[in-house]
């Protein structure tokens, strides 16, 4: 049995064979970068993580592509009220974003495009919605796209041409989440939406040349250049918040299916633009819709400021099935650090007995743990699995029963585990809670093999005065 995955195209769980195996090519939409992310964005983030790791895992070589949106409606708004540059403004909530990341554990996505360096794809994409009549430009500048003239037009070998192929819809239902140019009744019709946005003077100095006119691009025509330029016109898997898949992932496809591809590749290769689209449900809080006024909105930051630690944070998150609506709480947060703990502490009674480290993992705990991802990342019996094995673990020690052998054997299954699930392991000593942070993804990251990322973690690490040691028990830091 291989991996299996569900797919919002086919509304069902199937094998998953990547176009050219073993290469994998997957793709995330990422932040608006205009504030910190809340845990609700980091909920995705996480399952993507997820997704990267255990295909790493399962002998994949992955390439993951995670879009900055750096041009938007809200970004526009806090500049304007702001009076920052664009590029300072946006740059700063990057860096903050990929912090975050980092502190959850995530590796960091192998391309991180900006929605500016992308606009000439963009550009090209619309020439070539333009020239097959579905896509037209309105009175006021901006470009539609027209979702009649594209059902109604000649398909293309590999274009369906359908709109509604994630969510069964009919082309009338109301777009209530729209963003679309302020000028709305110069659309021919309701449900087009915009793919270039004719520059208004709120805009500012924010706008490019485009032979319509200045202006800027729509929200989901930025995803449909950079995940073509980079992964090519047909790739692997797409991923996002449920709340995407209508209208910005239905939107996506429409438009690189119509256009053929960035390269005219999908018109060439008769393929679709994406194989297989994975979305992660809702992340209630404290059983309610996160809100401001609520008092449940958290940010990474504000957990950390409450003492929780990234991995306790990422255990929580990782907890329920990517397809469920989870309800994350405070409470679920102080049972992540105890569950996190118990792990730790039996991690740590393996490596006292350990003399030399073992390249034969433990068999059953592996397998079992294989078999409970590869089930359309059943999260929850993976953690069983975990917990079960310590569980044995922890009686077999107490019997005596566990020689250096069988801990090293247990300890290297465990690594490969965790370069899933990636707690990382507890760092040693007193430091303050942003070096712990760091050492831990440190931690992670050298155990799913990224060691450009962990060398460079463990520099970061340096430039705050902290020297990181691997000993037998765990990285030690010390104060350089
Ligand atoms: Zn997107």
């Amino acid at each position: 049995m291989g991996l299996r995955l569900h797919n919002t195209l086919t509304r069902s769980v199937a094998d998953f064979i990547p176009l050219t195996p073993p290469q994998v090519s997957m793709y995330c939409c990422g932040p608006t970068v205009y504030d910190y992310g809340h845990i609700g964005n980091f909920r995705t983030f996480v399952f993507a993580d997820l997704v990267r790791r255990h295909l790493a895992f399962r002998g994949f070589q992955v390439t993951h592509v995670m879009n900055i949106t750096d041009v938007e409606d809200k970004i526009l708004r806090r500049i304007r009220e702001t009076g920052q540059e664009l590029r300072d403004f946006t740059g700063r909530y990057t860096a903050a974003f990929l912090e975050d990341l980092t502190v959850l554990h995530c590796l960091s996505p192998h391309h991180l495009p900006r929605a500016t360096d992308h606009i000439d794809g963009m550009l090209r994409l619309i020439t070539r919605l333009m020239d097959r009549g579905i896509a037209y430009r309105a009175p006021d500048g901006s470009v539609y796209f027209s979702i009649e003239r594209y059902r109604a037009t000649e398909r293309w070998p590999g274009c369906l041409c359908q709109y509604g192929q994630l969510v069964n819809l009919q082309v009338d239902d109301q777009r209530p989440t729209e963003r679309v140019a302020t000028d709305e009744y110069d659309k021919d019709n309701i449900a087009d939406f915009a793919l270039w946005k004719a520059r208004v003077p709120d805009d500012g100095e924010v706008f490019w040349e485009s032979p319509w006119g200045q202006g800027r691009p729509g929200w989901h025509i930025e995803c449909s250049a950079m995940s073509m330029a980079l992964l090519g016109d047909s790739f692997d898997l797409h991923l996002g918040g449920e709340d995407l898949a209508f209208p910005h992932h239905e939107d996506e496809i429409a438009q690189s299916e119509g256009s053929g591809g960035l390269n005219g590749g999908i018109h060439e290769g008769r393929r679709p633009f994406v194989q297989h689209w994975l979305h992660a449900a809702h992340l209630l809080v404290e059983g309610k819709k996160m809100s401001k006024s609520l008092g449940n909105f958290f940010t990474v930051r504000d957990l950390l400021g409450k003492g929780f630690a990234g991995r306790e944070i990422r255990m929580l998150l990782l907890s329920a099935h990517y397809r469920e609506t989870f309800n994350f709480t405070l409470a679920g947060l102080e049972g992540a650090r105890t569950a996190v703990a118990r792990i730790d502490e039996c991690v740590d009674k393996l490596r006292e007995k350990v003399t030399k480290a073992s390249t034969t993992p433990s068999p059953n705990v592996l397998q079992a743990f294989t078999e409970a991802l590869d089930d359309d990342l059943n999260v929850s019996r993976a953690w069983a699995v975990v917990f079960d094995w310590v569980r044995e673990t922890n009686r077999a020690l107490a019997a005596g029963e566990v020689d250096a052998r069988r801990a090293a054997n247990d300890l290297a299954a465990w690594d490969l585990i965790d370069s899933v699930f990636a707690l990382g392991a507890r760092p040693i000593g007193e430091v303050p809670a942003q070096i712990m942070a760091l050492a831990e993804a440190r931690d992670a990251a050298k155990k799913a093999r990224d060691f450009a990322q962990s060398d460079s973690l463990r520099a970061q690490i340096r430039a705050l005065g902290w020297l990181v040691e691997d000993t037998p028990k765990g990285p030690k830091l010390k104060p350089a």
